[in-house]
């Protein structure tokens, strides 16, 4: 992309003073968007000290396409994208707005790819039952980005990084996945269950490596052993959190927000940098 290109693409954002932050949130299975824990209370906590965004972004592990998208619906519904097993979650909606003006934006950041529209796609599980508890009245506009899956993880770590700019314009990303996830190593009788050791392992070689920054170590995530084959069998709960460390810049402060393990097979950490 040519420089006065970008310039324009710049100006035409409201200019704020203050970069938001970027956020990684393992979001786990749905029931806990029912359920008052330490989990739900960090994200409740971390939501109430952030300044009221212009939109939040979302880059959820449930909406995978060949090809990136963008939502420009306007009225985005509330998806229930999982199985039947408690009413009251196909009561709860997010009610907020779209935002299909800075949907349309984000598209002219990215020269990494042509990212298309989609007009009709809503809230899914990894956004609003995450959302419920950072922004619990909705009423910031909230619009996702999808995730290519016949991408691999390099691919999505650039286009992360290119979408930086938007934090500088009053953009919140939360990115939503799960560091490790192991559903048919997961024991779903017991949220609490003990947890692998693999699990507990790996988790915290990511944490190490984010303190760090050592990004390059996490992207090429496939070289990082036995634990990392068992914490990601597929990946597309850990690709938002590559989306995340290419967010991120260089002088961001990151905080651990929540650490935690749910059904033995299931990381629940989450942070913030920024
Ligand atoms: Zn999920």
């Amino acid at each position: 992309m040519r420089l006065h290109e970008l310039n324009r693409i710049t100006n035409s954002f409201q200019a704020r003073a203050k970069k938001m932050p970027i956020i990684f949130v393992g979001h786990g299975h749905p029931i806990n968007a029912l359920m008052d824990t330490d989990f739900s209370r960090s994200l409740t906590k971390m939501g109430q000290t952030i300044e009221k965004p212009a939109a939040i972004l979302v880059i959820s592990a449930h909406w995978e396409t060949v090809g990136t998208y963008v939502s420009v619906n306007a009225v985005p519904r509330t998806i229930h994208d999982f199985g039947r097993f408690d009413d009251r979650l196909y009561e709860m909606t997010y009610p907020a707005s779209g935002h299909p003006e800075l949907a349309k934006e984000l598209k002219g950041l990215v020269s990494l790819t042509d990212i298309m529209e989609d007009g009709g796609m809503g809230l899914d599980h990894g956004a609003w039952t995450v959302l419920n508890f950072i922004r619990p009245a909705a009423d910031v506009p909230v619009f996702e980005m999808s995730i290519d899956f016949t991408k691999g993880p390099d691919f999505h770590y650039q286009l992360g990084q290119q979408l930086k700019l938007l934090r500088k314009k009053g953009v919140l990303i939360i990115c939503s996945g799960n560091i490790v996830h192991n559903l048919r190593l997961s024991d779903w009788h017991h949220i609490d269950a003990v947890t692998h050791d693999w699990n507990l392992e790996f988790d915290q070689l990511v944490k190490e490596n984010i303190d760090q920054h050592a990004f390059d170590r996490l992207v090429n995530y496939q070289q990082l052993g036995n634990a990392a084959k068992l914490a990601i069998p597929t990946n597309d709960h850990y690709l938002p959190m590559i989306y995340s460390l290419g967010i991120i810049d260089k002088d961001d402060n990151i905080k651990h927000i929540y650490e935690g393990y749910q059904y033995a097979g299931i990381s629940m950490r989450c942070f913030q940098a920024g």
